[in-house]
């Protein structure tokens, strides 16, 4: 039989994770299948043929898992942004803001070079928070993000409309 299932069909949502009323999107299950990773892989990448990429930026940790396969596929370098304290090197940091509290990002100092073209990755998109922070940070060592690439795009969480208004092309394989 011929396999009909279209990469949302790997998504799984599980109801009141990490807290009541949240509907939480797992991707686990999209990774753990053959076809459903290379798929989200060959998608992240099909808006970019063609074009020069420097460096894929995968955000934690999710776009670690997601973004090194891009890279791979790219046959260029990763470079993992992470929560602080966990870089071992001297980092950049970006703060910004949650819903409750903020939160902390950081990258290598010394791991994207000026001028650097890199696509951002990871799982999913909501406010935007943490993609608009990375984006801050590898703007901030003077590389220049060409895109940001996600599995999931929750739109009315403002996400995407945020990133375009900031003038940044965005990439989603699913809602
Ligand atoms: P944002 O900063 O509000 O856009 O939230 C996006 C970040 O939160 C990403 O790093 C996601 O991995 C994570 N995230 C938020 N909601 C979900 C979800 O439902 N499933 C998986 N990750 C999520």
């Amino acid at each position: 039989h011929r396999d009909t299932r279209v990469l949302r069909d790997y998504i799984r949502t599980i109801p009141d994770f990490p807290k009541p009323g949240i509907l939480f999107r797992d991707v686990t299950t999209l990774f753990a299948d053959a076809r459903g990773f290379r798929m989200a892989v060959d998608q992240l990448l099909t808006p970019y043929a063609g074009e020069p990429i420097d460096k894929v930026v995968g955000l934690e940790a999710r776009g670690f898992i997601l973004g090194g396969a891009v890279a791979h596929q790219l046959s260029v370098g990763f470079v993992p942004i992470r929560k602080k304290g966990k870089l071992p090197g001297a980092v950049v940091s970006q703060a910004y803001a949650l819903e409750y509290g903020e939160a902390v990002v950081e990258i290598h100092d010394d791991a994207l070079k000026p001028g650097e073209r890199v696509l951002i990755v990871d799982d999913l998109l909501a406010t935007g928070g943490t993609a608009a922070a990375g984006i801050e940070l590898c703007e901030r060592l003077g590389a220049e993000v060409i895109g940001c690439a996600f599995v999931i795009d929750l739109p009315e969480l403002g996400g995407r409309a945020l990133l375009e208004e900031l003038g940044y092309d965005v990439h989603a394989l699913t809602v």
